[in-house]
């Protein structure tokens, strides 16, 4: 069966006192779940030297990665560079690096592959701008990104994606989406995996949700029968919220 995960990304926040701080107070928390659920932390680059120190039974992440292994791209870090840290996974397709650092499905797709290549899980991110959720098009939009950056893998390669289900207009805004409509999307993302591969490597895919996934809301959208967990951003930072969160799934 799949993993449920609850992952935190910090984007460009934190330091090492905070870091040594809130991972030293979620760490009894995340100990205690059960061997089926995982807790992902994200830092920025310069503390995940640290966070592996630290890391107890959590699983860490960079929040990007080049898909080239070395050479001429200064200030780039490699996935090959990231699994030598002792990196256990990446995020790929964060709506801000798509539409703040303009990487395209093509870059995408090229990091996915390196990632997989050097045996990082790949957190893979997709979602809707509020226009296309207000006419409609919120499931193909979605889909698209899907066949973009990840339907061309193997079932095998498959297993090592998981989905995060970010509407764009939810991420940082206080704007969750309802439980209803994010179970929709999960259930139709299971649905093309299902169509694309088979039943059972759509059962085995971990789908989360993120947006806006508070202490408040996480327990009634972690309930549905296809939200696996969430990627969290702001709430990750706040010991006592993320501790809550950990606890929903
Ligand atoms: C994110 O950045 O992935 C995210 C979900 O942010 P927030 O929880 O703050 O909306």
């Amino acid at each position: 069966m799949r993993k449920k995960i609850v992952a935190g990304n910090w984007k460009m926040n934190g330091n090492v006192s905070f870091l040594e701080n809130i991972l030293q107070e979620i760490s009894s928390t995340s100990k205690s779940l059960e061997n089926d659920k995982e807790v992902y932390i994200f830092p920025p680059a310069h503390l995940l030297l640290a966070a592996k120190t630290f890391k107890n039974r959590m699983k860490i992440g960079a929040q990007n990665g080049y898909f080239a292994d070395k050479g001429a791209f200064t200030g780039e870090i490699s996935m090959l560079q990231y699994k030598d840290l002792g990196c256990d996974a990446v995020l790929i397709g964060h709506s801000e690096r798509r539409a703040i650092f303009k990487e395209d499905k093509a870059l995408l797709k090229n990091k996915v592959d390196a990632a997989l290549s050097h045996g990082l899980k790949v957190f893979f991110c997709c979602g809707e701008q509020l226009e296309d959720r207000e006419s409609g098009q919120q499931e193909s939009i979605v889909l698209q990104q899907l066949q973009a950056g990840i339907f061309h893998l193997s079932a095998d390669d498959i297993k090592n994606i998981v989905i995060a289900y970010e509407p764009v207009w939810a991420i940082g805004t206080g704007k969750t989406a309802s439980k209803e409509d994010a179970q929709e999307m999960h259930a139709a993302i299971r649905k093309a995996i299902s169509e694309k591969y088979d039943a059972e490597t759509a059962q085995s895919v971990t789908i989360l949700y993120g947006g806006s996934c508070n202490a408040q809301n996480a327990q009634q959208l972690f309930a549905q029968p296809d939200i696996d967990g969430g990627l969290i951003g702001g709430a990750a930072l706040v010991a006592e919220d993320f501790k809550k969160i950990i606890a929903a799934i």
